[in-house]
């Protein structure tokens, strides 16, 4: 996974060191391209996918979209390749990124959907 800087999207970044918060220890990057310090603090910069890409993809498993039909939307529209797997670990990983009816909706469905692989 590549880390890249949140303030200029270059890549060149280094890891240097550690700063510890109440929440625990984060991992501090310097930017060699911009020269400004960061943390890794919202675990996106991390990610290859856009946190819009992700927080849609979400979106649309609340309103009652199927891992199936969010993944092939993702490609045909953003030519984003990603597995089943990948979205449902989004709902598990960044659900609490969406307003609370819409994230409780996404769990709920996301239970049933565990329940019903349990049950084949
Ligand atoms: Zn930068």
């Amino acid at each position: 996974m590549q880390m890249v800087c949140g303030t200029c999207g270059s890549s060149d970044v280094a890891k240097k060191g550690v700063r510890y918060n109440a929440t625990g220890a984060k991992q501090k990057f310097f930017c060699h391209n911009c020269k400004r310090w960061f943390v890794d603090d919202d675990g996106f910069k991390r990610m290859r996918h856009k946190p819009n890409d992700i927080t849609r993809a979400l979106d649309e498993y609340a309103d009652g979209a199927s891992l199936k039909k969010v993944q092939k939307r993702l490609l045909q529209h953003d030519g984003i390749k990603v597995t089943r797997w990948t979205i449902r670990n989004w709902v598990v990983k960044y659900s609490h990124l969406l307003k609370k009816p819409r994230r409780d909706l996404a769990y709920q469905r996301l239970r049933a959907a565990s329940m019903s692989a349990k049950n084949t």
